[in-house]
């Protein structure tokens, strides 16, 4: 396949690329490194544009012809968007509509989308299936079933084929380290433990302990970066083999506390981690694991990497990023 990754640059469209590489796919990355790292971008060539510049974009699908899109290119802090909903809707709803009407003008027939467990809010039960009826607390997770909503209206119209990917959090890095987590701000758990252990932080602020979870503190779905990549591709292969356009969740379908993330970086870097607790943060869910089930058996796949794996990779990068 010839496939477009908007969004390339950055942290899971980087590992998208280098999995499709190393699948023998051809990759054109497209992204306007506004987060992303123009060093990520090493397995094809590389398209500087923002996804809301439609003639921009078209001129990239015109130019390299791809089988279709895996659009990764979005806005994704849950706070910011509390603040700043006119940034979210903007690249992620007018983002994903400029893209949608560039594949429709072009002919690319079909695209893999970036989704999240973030369109579910607060829900009622766990493990989370699809069939959990969205109810986004947030304008991030609103943009993000806007953008499914869009993809729907668009496949009625036009044809088009697509599927949603809803991840819950991801996490690791690729193995070889040259790829990594590397946000500004860096908001997330995993990323700020490793700040606190390598010293680059003071301490790392637990966000509520009172929850009705076994220690008291919130419950994730972390899940490998590579195992969200290879999910991409797959997704796509389904879709150009005739598969039919759906949503899916993605995640391990195993829970981790954040104090449970502490101490396992705390046993990977051989030190106590420095912590603080601290209120709750606004908006977050007790617990949030996904029910898998469903992409496992549509796209024959499932998470192959566990949560040590995953910090064990992560310390590879941070420490090598502390290093350097
Ligand atoms: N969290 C925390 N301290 C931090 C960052 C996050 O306690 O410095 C908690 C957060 O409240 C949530 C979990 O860690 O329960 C995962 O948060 P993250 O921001 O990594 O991902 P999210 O679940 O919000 O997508």
């Amino acid at each position: 396949m010839r496939i477009c990754v908007t969004g390339g640059a950055g942290y899971i469209g980087s590992h998208a690329c280098k999995a499709l590489a190393e699948a023998g796919h051809e990759v054109i990355v497209y992204d306007n490194l506004s987060t992303g790292h123009r060093r990520f971008v090493r397995w094809g060539p590389f398209c500087h544009g923002d996804i809301r510049d439609t003639v921009r974009f078209r001129a990239c699908l015109r130019e390299f012809r791809p089988d279709g899109i895996i659009h990764f290119a979005a806005s994704a802090y849950v706070g910011e968007s509390v603040m700043d909903p006119g940034k979210y809707f903007s690249n992620n709803v007018g983002g994903t509509l400029s893209i949608l009407e560039a594949m429709r003008d072009e002919g690319c027939p079909a695209i893999v989308v970036s989704g999240t467990c973030a369109v579910y809010g607060q829900p009622g039960a766990v493990p989370i299936a699809e069939t959990c009826p969205p109810n986004p607390i947030n304008p991030y997770g609103a943009s993000k079933l806007f953008m499914e909503r869009m993809l729907a209206d668009f496949a009625t119209a036009h044809s088009l084929r697509w599927m949603s990917l809803r991840y819950f959090n991801a996490a690791g890095s690729s193995a070889q380290g040259e790829i990594g987590e590397l946000h500004e701000p860096e908001t997330h758990l995993i990323p700020r433990v490793m700040f606190a252990a390598l010293g680059i932080i003071d301490a790392i602020d637990i966000f509520g302990t009172d929850y009705p979870t076994p220690d008291g503190t919130c419950v994730r779905d972390y899940i490998h970066v590579e195992d969200l990549a290879r999910a991409h591709i797959r997704a796509l292969e389904r879709l150009l083999a005739g598969g039919e356009n759906m949503a899916l969740n993605l995640g391990t379908e195993r829970g981790a506390s954040v104090r449970e993330i502490i101490q396992g970086v705390a046993e990977i870097a051989g030190r106590m981690v420095p912590c603080r607790d601290r209120e709750r943060r606004s908006g977050d869910p007790a617990i949030l694991v996904a029910d898998a089930a469903r992409a496992r058996e549509v796209l024959d796949w499932s998470a192959q990497k566990n949560l040590s794996s995953m910090l064990q990779d992560a310390w590879s990068f941070f420490a090598a990023q502390k290093g350097a």
